[in-house]
């Protein structure tokens, strides 16, 4: 007797990929999936752009790879010499621990203790070195010291190199690749484009891109209250402490231009729980801080997105790096109870 497969079966039977020759040929290609549950299609239509599909888990595998393929093709990288140190506490180190253990490259990662025990765990077991700096003294923030830390590293250590995410052009030029990818899933240009802020990486490589190929895409970059982004947080923002990671940034991104965003949202750490948790409950997506931030940004912008619209929400990452934070019951009880 011939068993029929089911719908999902031959779905995916006729979406298989094609073989990749190694790990790092999977990076991008994520898939974009409906959020029609969440986001009825009668108002408008939502799209999400699932980042956690990447091998290192998270959309910061686009900019890893861009940057360390640039530095090794033009010899400042080279394999078996060099170390790369970078100042990360999550996504991006995980993703270049992946890059340099495939590249034959040491690195040497500068994190905080918000660093959770997992990540750090993770870099370690692609053979990452972890350091763990405290808070500067003088402003209170971990950024200074990590930097400080850093610039100690590239004085000391032979042969280091030091990718520098937040200036790094190449971080944005991976992105201008990420927007391609939306654009020919939809085969249009999405009305409205919603997407986390923290290097900022994301929001230049995708608006670079849509002045390109000038589209009429709206970019909407979602920040956190109390960051710096797009100017100084205004008073109250100030006492606002931030803890989920991801968007947002204590300095003023040196990747940023004048225009990139055409609207900025600011999002508290209590939306981004908000946001997780209905994507979770609607959409059966277990996301991370950033991907809720964007939902409940989204959620928020019912009043001004016109019927009929078609906007791309990016999830930059997925909810298993924050079990212990926006899916534990108690911490969000403790923090917002
Ligand atoms: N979301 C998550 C989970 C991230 O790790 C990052 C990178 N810090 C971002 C959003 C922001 O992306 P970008 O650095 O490209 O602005």
């Amino acid at each position: 007797m011939t068993v029929a497969p089911s719908d999902a079966t031959a779905r995916a039977a006729t979406a298989a990929r094609p073989r990749d020759p190694d790990i790092i040929a999977t990076i991008g290609a994520t898939p974009l999936v409906a959020l029609d549950r969440l986001f009825p299609p009668a108002l408008f239509q939502v799209y999400g752009k699932c980042e956690r599909f990447n091998p290192g888990g998270s959309i910061k595998d686009r900019a890893a790879r861009s940057m360390i393929e640039h530095a090794l093709s033009t010899g400042v990288l080279m394999p078996g010499i060099s170390t790369v140190v970078e100042s990360s506490s999550g996504n991006l180190g995980i993703a270049l621990a992946q890059l340099c253990n495939f590249y034959r490259l040491d690195l040497i990662c500068v994190a905080d203790p918000r660093t959770t025990a997992q990540n750090t765990a993770i870099m370690r077991a692609y053979g990452a070195t972890v350091e763990i700096v405290d808070r500067d003294p003088e402003t209170g923030e971990y950024l200074p010291s990590r930097i400080r830390r850093v610039r100690e590293l590239l004085n000391t250590v032979p042969d280091a190199y030091w990718p520098n995410q937040y200036g790094n052009e190449y971080n944005a030029l991976a992105h201008q690749h990420t927007m391609r990818e939306i654009h020919e899933a939809l085969s249009q240009a999405p009305d409205h484009l919603f997407l986390a802020a923290g290097t900022t990486g994301t929001l230049r490589g995708c608006a670079e891109y849509i002045a390109a190929e000038d589209l009429p895409t709206q970019v909407v970059a979602v920040d956190a209250v109390g960051s710096v982004i797009f100017g100084p947080p205004e008073s109250w923002e100030r006492r606002h402490r931030r803890t989920i990671p991801g968007h947002g940034a204590a300095v003023v991104p040196a990747l940023l231009r004048p225009g990139l965003a055409d609207r900025v949202v600011k999002v508290t750490d209590l939306d981004c729980v908000r946001g997780c948790r209905t994507l979770l409950a609607k959409e059966s997506i277990l996301a991370g801080g950033s991907s809720g931030a964007v939902i409940s940004a989204l959620m928020d912008a019912s009043s001004w997105i016109t019927p009929g619209a078609t906007c791309v929400a990016i999830l930059p990452d997925g909810g298993d790096r924050y079990l212990d934070t926006i899916y534990s019951d108690s911490w969000v009880e403790s923090r917002f109870g």
